[in-house]
This record gives structure tokens, C-alpha cells and sequence, in this order.
């Protein structure tokens, strides 16, 4: 058995073999080592190899998906290895052979599928990565699927995308060219998700491969039916199929051809601002407290996906978001059609994942039940969606309704098929209904009347014997026997004639059996491994029509998922006052009565007052707002709410406000809340300035840009420079929409100069001494520095508050301010500089002369394309270039 067992350990050296024996999955040597320690179970030994002891331990199989479950948490991976014959086969084929056992399963945290193991309201996605052209030049394919429902997707990207894209994505394991994991420029980023990557040797990332895997498995000719891929995305989608069937031992689950996103069609958030605006997690970790968490109204588990996958990519399609925006406000309007709807998908299993379950055979008569209660309602609901006025659904419903399909005759199947009590497992048996199939009926007849006859024989026998409690009794070992106490056992008749034949003597029972007894149990037996044959016979008939509609089934489960986050989004804005916003291709932003939606629930359960609603109109000349104010005066929230407002409208929800207006917005930047990421060893200003030179360098006019108290991790001379130079930037040179607070008073000296910039400032009245902060965001700049009332409020002692106040009487007093007003005339020439550095073509910016001619080393430069350079040729243009110099 130990050859057996290392033979098959060897083909699966990085995950823990679960070695089946019996009713146990047994671990043995290094993996139970490792197994005892993370599920903190015991370890003990059995038996010796090469003289040492064998260390061991062990699960049983009825609970073992709880212990997988922890094993894959904990960033394990799991080959299930099962027998796959019976000992009565293995002993046929000699009396010591062992019974032959395979891998049925690699268990990897992408590729589960059962309920137990995933989260209902989360998507788990398999990702791969994959690159062409090798590092500088290189694109990369990301590709990912979702086992469980069988969504598949696939996009290119550039390397300064990963980190956003895997943000957006959360894979729960991604695949990647194990050389990848080398490249220093990308460690970062795959160190935030080290404990999801699944590194394979850079050969299965072929191209070529993977393109006729595509064509075979899609069933098509040439790939062109689904786009222009490039190479590295079909790269990542062949390494991906590749791995499902490595994992599923062949057996691929259903998928959809996989789809592509294009760039530009989603709103790119970096992971930095999904991170800071607790788009799917709060900063205290955890659902609570986000987004996601305060706008979820969704009753299925795969409305709740398809809410999640929704915030993670809002849309940038301007008709797209409307089409539906469309169907939200229709379900708005008609109140009887909503909660009938709403009511009807409460009582929708997961369809999705059950389709799953059984496209890989790993399904069970729940499954089954699962889709039938669906699709059932499914049908209610297209009935109901089908008596409303066709003309005046929103197209968005009308596909929907189409998507719902008719499946009565299958659902009908199905009901009359399965019985009210369903076993987890098909060969538990007993889940076909009576009167479904004959032939079943009959044979359980017969088990039931054999059952019945047994009764009447101890009856009898008790009589015949004159032993009142004689007993027939059942166990594994003997089957069906007639059991007396050892003091009635001589009454028994013992002669030649008599029926009883003694089997076994035990201290408490003598024990008997009859040819009449054993007859009857030989046709219990038979009739009850009939009915099983027959009912799986049955349950695979069941699979197999389900299987052969599957692209329906699945079809209905997408539009349930759209109905319940409609619905969902429905009532949210009913609930909350929610408002439906215009959202068009052009650059407006103006939000009347905005709210943050976070924080406005968590006031209203604290009954601490109410949210104060704060417009931003953020058009042509003031598409730069400064914000100044004192700390805790809600110049974060304010900033938050603007950002959130957009995400929501472009998910295609209402939103918080009275009104909005909404150019789409193709980016959103963010620099707000200063975590420390002491554990990467970057300083809290590090952190900053990363993140605001990403926003630096890449923002668009087309962008939301908000920035939050730039510069504070430094001296305030140093801050105050980089925060005005910031402003500049962004004014001259990103021209995005912006929002910046600061709690620098000095920047508002640049409402002045720059003619897009608005000074706002958060209200604070001081009643009786103290600060009152209004919450309310109001046009010009604060009047003081309200810092020291502040901690006055917050405890200092008295004696520092008026030290305090004394010195900033003084400062008041002193230079500062001449030389902010000298600083603010020099701008012009500062400003010019920057422009001219983004764009040089732009000559007339009316703040300076024109660019200076470019050297001979630039002009040269400008000539060559590096891509197309050998290194040979790099080199001598090197020496050439330094001769220029
Ligand atoms: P700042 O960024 O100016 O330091 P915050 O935005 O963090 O201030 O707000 C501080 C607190 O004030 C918040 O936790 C919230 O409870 C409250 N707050 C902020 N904005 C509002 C508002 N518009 N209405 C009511 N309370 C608010």
C-alpha cells in the first residue's frame, strides 16, 4: 500500500494527498505533518518506511469538506485520491492486492464548486496572466473564469495595470509564468496576492496550444468568432484550460466561450481607491461598513455576485448605464410587479452552481431540486414579466424576460420526478418520487412487502416456539437473524426437522437463522439493489436533460441575477430617496443634494443627528475645487461621496443625492486616508506620493481626480510646496475634475491665478467658545484656522491651547502671507513649465515664451523607436548619443 501510495504522492508534489482507505482520508509523511499542524488534528505514526517512522493522520470522508475547506484557506492545495474499484474486485485479482485508487480531484482555492467551500455572495475567479514579447515590450493576457457558474472573460493589459486590474478582480488564485514571479519591476504587486499565485513552468503558456484548445473546445474554426485576441490573452485562456482540466481530471465544467473586455468599456479604479473608498471591504476589514455592504439589497446569492462584479466595474457606455437605469426606475414605478418579484426570487436557489455541480458530475438530487424550484419561479416571474404592457418594458426587461425561456416541461419533470426529502448523495438513495417509474415502484413494493412478511414471520415464530420475545433482528455481519435470550434458547427445537439453524452464542443473545429467513432477506436485498440501479439510472436521465439545456438553464440564471439586483437597486432607492442621474459623454459633474451613503446609514442607526446633503458642480470654470477646513469638519466625507455618486451612477444604480449630472467618467483617482504600509517599509508620505504620481501621470480631462490633505506627512514648508504644485498640475496639465482638500489655508491664494480653481470651504460656527461644525460645504475659503479649537475640544490641556493661539497670533502677524501673494505672481512661469512638459505643441498657453529648440541629444532621440533597435544597434546609438552630450 506505501508503494501505491508514494507512486501516486509523486505526481502530486505540492499538494497534501488525501489517500482514501475506508471510511477515512489518510495523510501520511510530510503532508500529515503539515495537515495535524493546520487543522490541529492529531498526529500518530503507522508502521515503518526505510526504518523510520511513518507520521500520519487522518479525516473522515462524511466531514471532510469542512477540512478542506481550511486547508485551501489556508493556502493549501488538495489531491483527492479515491478508490476506485471495491476489495472484493481487488481480491480477484489476487489475494494481495491493493485496492486500486486514482486521483479524482485537485482541490486548488480556484476551481472549488461547493457550496460548503465558497461564498454564496462572492464570485471566486481563477485567474492566469500571461506575457508576449518578454519584459519591456511585453503585453500581458489576463484571463479568468468562475468554475462555479461558468462565466469566462479575458482582456490585454500593460504591466501598469496589473495592480489595478487584480484589484478589480480579487481572483482566489491566479496562474502565471513562473518566470513572471522573477521580474523585480512587478514583485509589489504580486506580493499583495503571494498567497493566491499558482506559478507553472513558462511552457504552458503557448500560444499556439492554446488556440486549438479554443477552436476544439468551442467548437469553432477559426477563433476570429470571438474577436482579435492577442497572443498573450490567448496564452492566459489556454494555460487556464489547461489547469481546469488538470484539476477536474478531465472533466471540464460547462463555460461559456470566453468574452472579452475592452479596454476603455469599464471605469478603471486603481487599487489604491477601491481600497481607501471600502468599495467591497471597509479599512477595518470586513464587509460591514462598505459600499457594497450598505447598497446590497439583493435576496440570491448570484444577485449578490452580480451586484459585486457590478461595483467592481462600473461601465463607461453612456447607453449602456441608461438602458439600466431604465429598468431600475420601471421597477420603481410599478410597486405590485417589484415585491411579487422580489418575493418570488427569495425562493431561488444558487442554479449557477448547482448547473455546475453537475456539469462535472459532482452534483447530487439537491442539485437537482435546485434548478427545478429556479426554474419554476423563473417561469412565474416571465409570466408575470410577459402580462405587463411588451411596449412599454424597457429593453433591459425585454431580455430579460427573453433570457427567463420556457422550461415547464423540464421544471414539470423534475417535480414529478423527486420526492419532498432529498439525500445530499444520489447513491443514498430514495430521492425518485412513487409513481415516477414503474418498475422502481415495484421493486420497493417488494422491499416494503419482504419487510412486512419479516414481521409476520416473528410473529409466527414467536408462537410456533412459545417464546414471547423472540426477535428477528438485522445487522451487516449476519444480515437478517432470529435472536432469543440464552435462557429461552433451549426452548428453541433443535431436532433434524426443526427450521432453526444456531449461528452464534453470545453472552446476552443466542442467535438463528431459517432458509424461509434467508430467502426473504435474499429478496430484500435484490429488490433493494434494483431500485438503486434504478433510481441512479434515473438521476443520470435527470442530468443528462438538464445538461443537454444547459445554455438555457443558465441563460434563466443570468436573468434572475439581473432581476434581483434591479429589483434590489429598486428598493434601495426607494428606501434611501435615491435620485436617477443624467448620465452623458459630456464632462459635467454636478450633484445637487449629494450624500454619502455610508455614512448617512451609519448616523441614521446612531441616531447622532443627520447627514447634512452637500451639492459639487465641478463644471467648465470650476472644475478644480479647493476645499479648506478644519479637521472633522467632513472635507474627507464630502470628497468620498462625490467619488462614490459617480461609481453608483456609472453601475447603472440611482444615487444619493436630489439631482445629478454625470459625464462619464473613464478613470477615478484617489488619495485619500493615509494607511501605513509599514509592512512593505514605506513611510506613510512614501505611500502618499506614490499614490498621488500615479494620479499625476495619468489622469485625464475625462477623469474624477480627489486628493485629501496632500503633503501632511511632511514639514509644512515642504507640504504646502508639493501641494500648490500638485494644484498646478492638475489645473494645468491633467485638467481632470477635480476635488482637493487641504487643511493649507495658504493654497486658496491660488483661486487668483489658476481660472478653473474654486475655493470652497467646509462651514464651522463657533458658539459659546467652541466650534460647531454646519457639515456644509459653502463657496470661498474658511476664514481661520480652526485646528486649535479643535484640540481644545479634544482634551489639551488649557495652558498649551492658549500657548497655542498666542503663536498663531504671531505667525499670523509675520511674512508668511507676503511672500504666499509673491509666490502666487511667479506661478505664471511655473505653470508654463509644466505644460510645456505634457505638451509641447501647446506654444500659445499665455503664461510664457515658447519651448527652448531641443538639443541634438533629444532630437535624436525622438527619431528612434526602441522596439525597433537590436541590442546591437542600442548600444552603438548609446555611444553615439554620449558623443552628442
Ligand atoms: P475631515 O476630513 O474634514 O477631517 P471627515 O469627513 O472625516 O472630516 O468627517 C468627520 C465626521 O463628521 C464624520 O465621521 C461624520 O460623522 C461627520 N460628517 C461628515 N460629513 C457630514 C455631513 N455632511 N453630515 C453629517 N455629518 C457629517
Amino acid at each position: 500500500m506505501m508503494a501505491q501510495y508514494l507512486e501516486i504522492k509523486a505526481g502530486y508534489p505540492d499538494a497534501l494527498l488525501f489517500y482514501r482507505m475506508g471510511d477515512f482520508y489518510e495523510l501520511f509523511h510530510e503532508d500529515a505533518v503539515l495537515a495535524s499542524a493546520a487543522l490541529d488534528i492529531t498526529l500518530t505514526k503507522r508502521g515503518k518506511h526505510e526504518g523510520a517512522d511513518i507520521a500520519m493522520c487522518g479525516v473522515p470522508v462524511h466531514s471532510a469538506d469542512g477540512y478542506l475547506s481550511r486547508l485551501i484557506r489556508k493556502g493549501f492545495k488538495v489531491a483527492v485520491c479515491e478508490q476506485t474499484e471495491n476489495p472484493a474486485e481487488a481480491k480477484k485479482r489476487g489475494s494481495k492486492s491493493v485496492v486500486r485508487r486514482d486521483v479524482v480531484r485537485l482541490v486548488t482555492p480556484g476551481t472549488l464548486t461547493e457550496d460548503e467551500l465558497l461564498d454564496a455572495r462572492n464570485h471566486n475567479y481563477l485567474a492566469a496572466l500571461a506575457e508576449t514579447g518578454g519584459a519591456a515590450a511585453g503585453r500581458l493576457g489576463l484571463a479568468w473564469l468562475d468554475m462555479s457558474t461558468g462565466d469566462f472573460h479575458v482582456q490585454p493589459l500593460n504591466h501598469g495595470d496589473l495592480s489595478a486590474v487584480l484589484a478589480r478582480l480579487t481572483p482566489g488564485e491566479l496562474l502565471l509564468p513562473d518566470r513572471l514571479t522573477q521580474r523585480p519591476e512587478l514583485f509589489e504587486v504580486f506580493a499583495e496576492w503571494k498567497d493566491r499565485l499558482t506559478p507553472l513552468p513558462s511552457a504552458r503558456f503557448d500560444s499556439e496550444n492554446a488556440k486549438r484548445r479554443i477552436e476544439t473546445l468551442f467548437e469553432v474554426k477559426a477563433l476570429d468568432a470571438f474577436g482579435d485576441f492577442e497572443r498573450a490573452e490567448l496564452a492566459a485562456v489556454g494555460a487556464l484550460l489547461d489547469y481546469v482540466e488538470l484539476t477536474q481530471k478531465g472533466r471540464l465544467p460547462r463555460l461559456m466561450p470566453p468574452s472579452r473586455l475592452r479596454q476603455g468599456s469599464v471605469m478603471e479604479i486603481d487599487a489604491a481607491t477601491r481600497r481607501n473608498l471600502e468599495l467591497n471591504q471597509a479599512l477595518s476589514g470586513g464587509r460591514a461598513g462598505s459600499l457594497l455592504a450598505t447598497i446590497d439589497r439583493t435576496v440570491t446569492g448570484a444577485g449578490a455576485r452580480l451586484l459585486a462584479s457590478r461595483l467592481a466595474v462600473p461601465l463607461t457606455d453612456a447607453a449602456a448605464i441608461t438602458a439600466r437605469q431604465d429598468v431600475v426606475a420601471y421597477l420603481i414605478g410599478n410597486d405590485l410587479l417589484r415585491e411579487e418579484l422580489r418575493r418570488r426570487l427569495r425562493h431561488c436557489p444558487d442554479i449557477e452552481r448547482a448547473l455546475s455541480r453537475l456539469s462535472l458530475g459532482r452534483g447530487g438530487p439537491r442539485d437537482l431540486a435546485a434548478v427545478r424550484d429556479g426554474l419554476s419561479e423563473a417561469g412565474a416571474m416571465r409570466d408575470m414579466l410577459g402580462d405587463q404592457k411588451l411596449a412599454a418594458l424597457p429593453n433591459d426587461l425585454t431580455s430579460v424576460l427573453q433570457d427567463l425561456g420556457f422550461h415547464d416541461p423540464l421544471v414539470d419533470r423534475l417535480k414529478r420526478a423527486l420526492s419532498e426529502d432529498l439525500p445530499l448523495q444520489a447513491r443514498d438513495g430514495g430521492f425518485i418520487a412513487p409513481g415516477y417509474a414503474e418498475k422502481l415502484d415495484e421493486y420497493r413494493a417488494l422491499r416494503d412487502e419482504s419487510r412486512r412478511l419479516i414481521a409476520a414471520l416473528q410473529s409466527r415464530y414467536a408462537e410456533e416456539t412459545g417464546i414471547g420475545n423472540l426477535k428477528i433482528r438485522h445487522n451487516n455481519v449476519l444480515g437478517y437473524y432470529i435472536e432469543v435470550t440464552p435462557t429461552q434458547a433451549p426452548k428453541m427445537p433443535s431436532g433434524s426437522d426443526a427450521p432453526f439453524i444456531h449461528r452464534q452464542t453470545l453472552a446476552s443473545a443466542v442467535r438463528y437463522s431459517t432458509v424461509e429467513l434467508s430467502d426473504l432477506q435474499q429478496e430484500i436485498a435484490s429488490a433493494a439493489d434494483k431500485a438503486q440501479a434504478i433510481e441512479l439510472e434515473l438521476f443520470e436521465d435527470l442530468v443528462s436533460e438538464i445538461g443537454g439545456r444547459s445554455d438555457a438553464v443558465a441563460l434563466a440564471a443570468g436573468a434572475l441575477a439581473r432581476l434581483d439586483v434591479a429589483t434590489g437597486f429598486a428598493e434601495l432607492a426607494l428606501q434611501e430617496r435615491w435620485c436617477r442621474p443624467k448620465v452623458d459623454e459630456s464632462l459635467a459633474f454636478d450633484i445637487a443634494g449629494g450624500r454619502h451613503p455610508v455614512v448617512e446609514a451609519a448616523l441614521a442607526k446612531s441616531q447622532e443627528g443627520s447627514f447634512v446633503a452637500n451639492a459639487c458642480n465641478l463644471q467648465d470654470d470650476q472644475r478644480l475645487w479647493l476645499i479648506t477646513g478644519p479637521n472633522m469638519a467632513g472635507k474627507s466625507t464630502f470628497l468620498r461621496q462625490n467619488a462614490l455618486i459617480a461609481i453608483l451612477a456609472q453601475m447603472g444604480s440611482f444615487v444619493p443625492a436630489d439631482a445629478a449630472h454625470i459625464g462619464v467618467v473613464d478613470r477615478l483617482f484617489s488619495r485619500v486616508g493615509a494607511a501605513d504600509d509599514l509592512a512593505r517599509g514605506r513611510s506613510t508620505f512614501m505611500v502618499e506620493m506614490v499614490e498621488t504620481a500615479v494620479i499625476l501621470n495619468q489622469a485625464t480631462p475625462r477623469s474624477l481626480v480627489i486628493l485629501d490633505e496632500i503633503g501632511r506627512g511632511t514639514a509644512t514648508f515642504d507640504g504646502l510646496s508639493i501641494a500648490w504644485a500638485c494644484v498646478e498640475h492638475l489645473h494645468e496639465v491633467n485638467r481632470s475634475r477635480a476635488l482637493f482638500a487641504t487643511h493649507y489655508h495658504e493654497l486658496t491664494t491660488l483661486a487668483a491665478k489658476l481660472p478653473a480653481l474654486a475655493c470652497h470651504a467646509m462651514r464651522v460656527k463657533e458658539w459659546q467658545g467652541e466650534v460647531v461644525f454646519l457639515h456644509e460645504v459653502a463657496a470661498g475659503a474658511a476664514d481661520r484656522s480652526y485646528g486649535i479649537h479643535v484640540a481644545k475640544l479634544a482634551g489639551l490641556p488649557g495652558a498649551v491651547v492658549s500657548r497655542a493661539e498666542e503663536v498663531l497670533a504671531t505667525l499670523e502677524k509675520g511674512e508668511q502671507a507676503g511672500v504666499l501673494t509673491r509666490l502666487a505672481d511667479d506661478l505664471p512661469l511655473f505653470a508654463a513649465a509644466l505644460a510645456q512638459e505634457r505638451h509641447p505643441e501647446n506654444t500659445d498657453s499665455g503664461f510664457a515664451e515658447g519651448p527652448a529648440a531641443p538639443s541634438p541629444v533629444e532630437g535624436r532621440l525622438s527619431e528612434i523607436n526602441p522596439d525597433d533597435l537590436t541590442p546591437r544597434q542600442a548600444l552603438e546609438l548609446l555611444y553615439a548619443l554620449k558623443k552628442l552630450s
